[in-house]
C-alpha cells in the first residue's frame, strides 16, 4: 500500500510503497483510511520537536487524525464490525491502568500514538485497537470528520474544561482561528453563552471566525475570564497571558513558545495556566454528536495521498483555510 513516510528529521516525507499492517493481537483493528488530517503537529514532527518525547524509529508513517472504515478485526473485538464507519481516538489505550479506568485516555501509561510513536494513518490502512474506535453514522464521510480525531478533540477538550467558567456575561478570547481554533469557536457557540472574541493575524481566518459565531468586541481592558490559546508561539503566549483577567484562566493548546511570567504576577492576580493534550474517548464521542447534528463543521480541503508534500507545504505557508485532508 501507499504511505507518507518520514525518513529523517528536517527532510520532507515521501510517498512510497510499504507492506499492509497485519492483525497481531485479539483487540487489534485495521481501518481502511477514508481521510487523514494534515496537522501543524506534522510540521513540528518533521522539525524533530517530538523526537525526544516519542523516540520513534525511522522511517515511519505520519498521520494522527484518522477516520475510515473497519477493514479487519482481531478475534476478541466485539464493538465494531468489518464495514463500520469509524473515527479513531488518537491514542489507542490499555483500558487497565488507573487513568484509563477514570476515563482519562490521554494519560494512559501504556498507550501509543499512531503518527507520532508508530505508523500513522497517512496511508491506505492503519493498525489501531478496538478501544480507539468511535462508531459513526454510516452516512458520515470519513474525510469530512477525520480532523476531529485530533484537532477537534483537542479543541473540544479545552472548551469542555472551561464550561463552568463561561457563564453568561463572560468573555472568552480565542487566539488563532486555524485548524483547531475554528473548531473551538463552534464548540464555544454550541455549549456556552460566553462572548467570543477572536484574535488572528490572517484576515481570512477572522472572516471564517465571524461566520462561525465569533463577535468582535473589546474587553474594556479588564481581560477575559478565559483565553484559549491555539497558537502559543511567536509571542502569542505572552499576549494570551496578558489578556487573561484577574482570577481568569489561560489555556495553552497550541505550543512551541515559552512562557516567562514572574510568579508575583501569578499570585497577585490569581491567574491560572492550564495545559491541554488531546481529550478523552467520551469527548470524541460527544464531539461526533455535535458534528452529526451539523453544529460543528470542518472547513476542509482534500488532497490525494500522493499530494501530501504539497498539503504540508500549503499548511506551512498559511495557504490552508480550515484543514487539509489526505484522501487515499
Ligand atoms: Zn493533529
Ligand atoms: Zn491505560
Amino acid at each position: 500500500m501507499k504511505a507518507v513516510r518520514l525518513h529523517a528529521y528536517h527532510e520532507q516525507p515521501v510517498v512510497e510503497e510499504v507492506p499492509e499492517p497485519k492483525i497481531g493481537g485479539p483487540l487489534d483493528v485495521i481501518v481502511k483510511i477514508g481521510g487523514a488530517g494534515v496537522c501543524r503537529t506534522d510540521l513540528h514532527i518533521i522539525l524533530g520537536q517530538w523526537a525526544a518525547a516519542m523516540g520513534v524509529a525511522m522511517p515511519y508513517t505520519l498521520g494522527h487524525e484518522n477516520a475510515g472504515w473497519v477493514h479487519e478485526v482481531g478475534s476478541a473485538v466485539t464493538n465494531v464490525q468489518v464495514g463500520d464507519t469509524v473515527i479513531l481516538h488518537p491514542t489507542p489505550t490499555c483500558g487497565l491502568c488507573r487513568a484509563c479506568r477514570a476515563g482519562q485516555d490521554m494519560h494512559c501509561i501504556a498507550s501509543s500514538f499512531p503518527g507520532l510513536s508508530r505508523d500513522g494513518g497517512m496511508a491506505e490502512y492503519l493498525l489501531t485497537s478496538a478501544r480507539a474506535c468511535v462508531k459513526l453514522d454510516p452516512r458520515t464521510r470519513p474525510r469530512d470528520v477525520a480532523a476531529l480525531a485530533d484537532a477537534g478533540i483537542t479543541a473540544y477538550h479545552a472548551v469542555r474544561k472551561a464550561i463552568p467558567l463561561l457563564y453568561p456575561g463572560t468573555t472568552c478570547v480565542v487566539i488563532g482561528a486555524g485548524g483547531l481554533g475554528h473548531i473551538g469557536i463552534q464548540c464555544l457557540a454550541a455549549l456556552t453563552a460566553t462572548t467570543i472574541i477572536v484574535v488572528d493575524r490572517s484576515p481570512d481566518a477572522l472572516k471564517l471566525a465571524e461566520q462561525l459565531g465569533a463577535q468582535h468586541t473589546l474587553t474594556g481592558g479588564r481581560g477575559a475570564e478565559v483565553v484559549l490559546d491555539f497558537v502559543a508561539e511567536e509571542g502569542a503566549e505572552a499576549d494570551g497571558f496578558a489578556m487573561t483577567a484577574r482570577a481568569g484562566s489561560y489555556y495553552v493548546i497550541g505550543y512551541g513558545g515559552t512562557l516567562h511570567i514572574p510568579t508575583l504576577d501569578i499570585i497577585s492576580t490569581e491567574r491560572n495556566i492550564i495545559g491541554n493534550i488531546v481529550g478523552t474517548y467520551n469527548e470524541l464521542a460527544e464531539l461526533m454528536v455535535l458534528a452529526e447534528a451539523g453544529k460543528v463543521t470542518l472547513h476542509t480541503r482534500d488532497y490525494p495521498l500522493d499530494a501530501a508534500p504539497e498539503a504540508l507545504a500549503d499548511l506551512d505557508a498559511g495557504r490552508v483555510r480550515g484543514r487539509a485532508i489526505l484522501v487515499p
